[in-house]
């Protein structure tokens, strides 16, 4: 409709056009001046306060005492944890009481215990006795009221979802309780409230970021990449009930990750992506609906990236790899495949396609040769960057230290702590329609993180230098608390 406006003055178009010009002139100006000033001090390379991570918030020094501030009074004793902890004394009594039999109902631990303590067993016996019935019965009248309460109190002390060696028709659904009842699923207020509720709890297992889509069945393999339930020989039809996807997602720890590719690790995030979506898919499970985790390193049977994009977490970059304004590429994520009926997020576009298109460091420090300098193509019926994935994977084996690479995603200039600079950044180049940012902040993203020749991140018998593209963390220098001729 713009276009079609009388053309007075500026249209709204062309006014965006020149204000972002502008802006992005300005804009790039004054990045390039302070990123100058704090490019030359490596410990504010994110912008934060510190590069080595958490500082310690409390000076304990300063109180250190010679002696602990309890007292012996006495002769000391260790812990019988059969009798003295209650976790296990309680089910015990619970397990083995016979009001008939009294003390001769237990073991003789047990009794020489409560003997020794009558006391605890009245307290004891008025719990089992007193407090769990009632608080049977009390459970049937209120427990709505703590629905979400103990959905999420499950969902957090899930560390391996039950059932997932069988196939999703199965696993991915609410296991029967005791008596053989399977839970009904609970009736949702709206779509919006619970993808709102959805997102909070992924935030509380843990979550960087959070996006829910409808999942497009062209992510999915075609056959099971693992077995998880499903014959890997065997076609994999889509279950119907996986009509949603929920990506979250973790960060590497960050400064490891500029050390890449020998002191990187991508376990770090795995794990906790891993557990944000076990617990994600046995929260959803507690009311009554289907979910399935696909996790990283290799537990999922769907590709990650695009389903991310569809959910608005990221676009793709030339590296091939998600990249999202909060973290650059510096994630790992994983998917949860539901029913519960949600709202949904839209993709997003923060120009990473145009930067991508000038910017090529990725291309220009990958040792393999792995990522194209050139135009998109089409792959499987969609326009991208090819990456050649064989040479990649071989030089996952050509690095010592940890096995793998992330020097795309660590020389990535998206891949920046999230701080008002990288913010201003990202919203110049989002919003320059001129390409000028691109190519300036390009070239100070070269000049104030330079690495090392590509060659150079080889190991030594292939020609390189064990180069890692910054420093490690001091608490990685093995030289420094390792006595390696000792
Ligand atoms: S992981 Fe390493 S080898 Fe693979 S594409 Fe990225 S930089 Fe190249
Ligand atoms: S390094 Fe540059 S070209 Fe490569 S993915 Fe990042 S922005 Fe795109």
């Amino acid at each position: 409709m713009e276009d079609t406006e009388p053309k007075k003055g500026l249209n709204r178009r062309q006014f965006l056009k020149v204000s972002g010009a502008a802006r992005a002139a300005v804009g790039t100006v004054g990045l390039g001046l302070f990123g100058y000033q704090s490019g030359k001090d490596p410990s504010s390379y994110t912008g934060e306060e510190s590069f080595q991570g958490a500082v310690e918030q409390f000076g304990r020094d300063k109180y250190s005492v010679h002696i602990p501030t309890y007292e012996i009074v006495g002769k000391t004793s260790r812990i019988d944890a059969r009798t003295d902890v209650v976790f296990s004394r309680f089910p015990n009594l619970m397990r083995n009481w016979d009001d008939e039999k009294g003390l001769e109902s237990l073991d003789e631990n047990m009794q020489a215990y409560y003997r020794k303590y009558p006391e605890v067993l009245k307290d004891d016996l008025y719990a089992k006795n007193e407090i769990f019935p009632k608080r049977r019965a009390d459970n049937k009248k209120f427990q709505d009221q703590f629905v979400l309460a103990e959905a999420w109190s499950h969902a957090m002390g899930a560390v391996w979802p039950e059932g997932l060696n069988e196939p999703p028709e199965i696993s991915d659904f609410p296991k029967p309780d005791r008596s053989g009842k399977t839970k009904e699923p609970y009736a949702l207020k709206s779509h919006e409230l619970t993808a709102k509720l959805i997102k909070t709890m992924s935030y509380q297992f843990g979550s960087a970021v959070v996006g829910i889509t409808k999942l497009n069945p062209d992510w999915v393999y075609k056959y099971p990449m693992r077995n998880r339930g499903l014959d890997t020989d065997t076609p994999l039809e889509v279950p119907k009930h996986w009509e949603y996807a929920i990506v979250v997602a973790t960060p590497m720890s960050w400064d490891p990750l500029y050390a890449n590719p020998n002191y990187g690790t991508s376990h770090d995030a795995y794990a906790k992506s891993r557990i944000v979506a076990y617990r994600l898919a046995e929260f959803i499970k507690q009311l009554g609906y289907a979910a399935r985790p696909h996790t990283p390193g290799t537990e999922y049977d769907l590709m990650v990236p695009p389903i991310a994009i569809d959910a608005g977490i990221g676009e793709q970059g030339r590296h091939s790899v998600l990249i999202t304004p909060e973290m650059g590429s510096n994630l790992r994520p994983a998917v949860v495949t539901t029913n519960i009926p949600m709202a949904c997020d839209k993709p997003i576009d923060f120009g990473v396609q145009d930067f991508c298109a000038t910017c090529k460091i990725c291309a220009e420090s990958c040792p393999s040769g792995a990522i194209t300098f050139g135009e998109k193509k089409e792959i499987r019926g969609y326009k991208r960057y090819e990456l050649d994935t064989p040479k990649c994977h071989n030089f996952w084996y050509s690095n010592l230290g940890n096995i793998g690479c992330r020097i795309c995603v660590a020389v990535c200039p998206y891949t920046r702590k999230s701080n008002w600079m990288h913010r201003a950044a990202l919203d110049i180049t989002a919003n320059d329609p001129t390409g000028l940012s691109h190519t300036a902040l390009t070239e100070m993203q070269k000049k104030f993180y330079p690495g090392p020749d590509a060659q150079d991140y080889y190991m030594p018998s292939l020609g390189g230098k064990n180069a890692s593209f910054r420093e490690p963390p001091w608490w990685l220098k093995s030289e420094d608390f390792i006595d390696f001729n000792g």
